[in-house]
């Protein structure tokens, strides 16, 4: 009898050694990133009470309304899977007491869940990169914040992006444009899909977020949200522009760009990108001075991003700036019983002189060839060469991988770790 095959779940993926190169590649870039722009990596649970993201998220969203793994847990609390990160974050800074007038740039990187339908860019577990700037009123840290963005994709090699900018102003005015597209939409109700009768009455700029082709005409004519904006939302967008110009960034003010969520206030940008189809948004974010306050905290100002993993990793596959494996550094090829355990020293040795080279020891024996078959898969520039005879003179074969027609160099196996050092030093520069 065969056991049956367990499936993964829908929409959720493995990442594999066969591509995990460019995720470490941005991973790294993006901390390094941060870390050079002040802000400081947090880790929040992945599990939240559900009334967190309801609250935050609004109920009239896609996310709250049809994407949200929810279940009872054994105690019977409501609880779901997070379907995104500034919730949890802000969450964290008020149960935590970090705010009380102080200001945080924060960050995180992680998991996400939402139960949507699974398609090329669109999954039900997806990966974001969160930032976060709390207690900050901009327009300077707005502009910073989309500087970050700007150099991450410098520093990933990836051009073919293009940032659009938008101001929602603040509440207060949103509400008089609020009723206008009421009755605009009021009178164009027989038009209406499903999702945006719905919307109507609730939160009607979310109907202009709706990604429905046959909506798309009845949203263009809508009145335009820039006229109605509050004279102090018009001179952060002004500043945030000419901050943006003298940065030498480009962008182009969307005005369709509301990012639907009742928290946004003022500012909201995302790039988008035309080289993945139709998920064409790799990083999505906004001012949400609103929200703190909305979710019990003092209230703060604060604006914020996320950025989806799976996006930015297909087009560093496209861009070819990483490579998507990892491979080894330095292979040591070894025989004989007495050469093998001397290789097993000589391996951490190797690893103690460069501790952030990877060192395979070919294990499992093998004549010569099958080991140097092995090693040349391995990536490895380098084969520290051990058999008995080597051993019995004390030294080890160092032989490049890469440059066929150099000589094998020996090196003494007392100090071989140093000496595969200095060999990487005088190559790498
Ligand atoms: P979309 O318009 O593509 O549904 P969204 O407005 O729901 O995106 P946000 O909630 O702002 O997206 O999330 C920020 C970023 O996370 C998006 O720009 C996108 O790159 C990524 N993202 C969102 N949902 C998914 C998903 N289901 N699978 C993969 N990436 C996603
Ligand atoms: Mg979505």
């Amino acid at each position: 009898m065969s056991a049956s095959i367990i499936q993964p779940v829908r929409g959720m993926n493995d990442v594999l050694p066969t591509e995990i190169g460019r995720w470490q590649f941005l991973e790294r870039v993006v901390r390094e990133l941060l870390h050079a722009y002040g802000y400081d990596e947090m880790r929040v649970p992945v599990v939240e009470q559900t009334d967190l993201f309801k609250r935050a998220i609004g109920e009239y969203t896609d996310v709250v309304e049809k994407e949200m793994y929810s279940f009872e847990d054994k105690g019977g609390e409501r609880l779901t899977l997070r379907p995104e990160a500034t919730a949890g974050i802000v969450r964290a800074t008020i149960s935590n007491g970090m705010l009380r007038g102080a200001r945080h740039k924060l960050w995180c990187v992680g998991p996400m869940f939402r139960h949507e339908k699974p398609q090329k860019g669109r999954f039900r577990q997806f990966h974001q990169v969160d930032v976060e700037a709390i207690g900050f009123a901009g327009p300077d840290i707005d502009a910073e914040l989309i500087a970050l963005t700007a150099q991450l994709w410098r520093r990933l090699g990836i051009s073919r992006v293009a940032l659009q900018i938008n101001s929602l102003g603040t509440a207060e005015a949103r509400r008089a444009y609020r009723a206008q597209l009421t009755d605009y939409f009021r009178a164009h109700h027989a038009a209406l899909d499903e999702d945006s009768q719905r919307r109507l009455e609730g939160n009607p700029l979310r109907i202009l977020d709706s990604k429905n082709p046959a909506m798309q005409s009845i949203i263009a004519h809508a009145p335009s949200l820039p006229d109605h904006l509050d004279a102090e939302s018009r001179e952060h967008f002004a500043a945030l522009r000419a901050a943006l110009d003298a940065l030498g960034i480009a962008y182009q003010v969307n005005p369709r760009l509301v990012r639907g969520l009742d928290y946004y206030s003022r500012t909201v940008f995302e790039w988008v990108t035309d080289a993945l189809g139709a998920q064409d948004a790799v990083c999505s974010g906004g001012r949400y001075d609103g929200l703190i306050a909305q979710l019990g905290g003092e209230p703060t100002p604060a604006i914020g991003f996320a950025m989806g993993v799976e996006r930015v990793v297909a087009l560093l596959e496209q861009t070819g700036t990483a490579p998507a494996t990892v491979g080894a550094d330095v292979y040591v090829v070894a025989q004989g019983d007495a050469a093998v355990r001397a290789a097993l020293v000589l391996a951490d040795r190797v690893r103690e002189a460069e501790p952030a080279r990877r060192v395979e020891l070919n294990l499992g024996g093998g004549n010569f060839k099958a080991q140097f078959r092995r090693a040349d898969r391995s990536g490895a520039a380098i084969a520290l060469v051990l058999g008995e005879d080597e051993l019995a003179r004390g030294v080890v074969q160092l032989k490049s991988l890469r440059d066929e027609s150099a000589a094998a160099i020996e090196i003494s196996l007392a100090t071989a770790g140093q000496a595969v050092a200095n060999w990487f030093k005088e190559r790498v520069r």
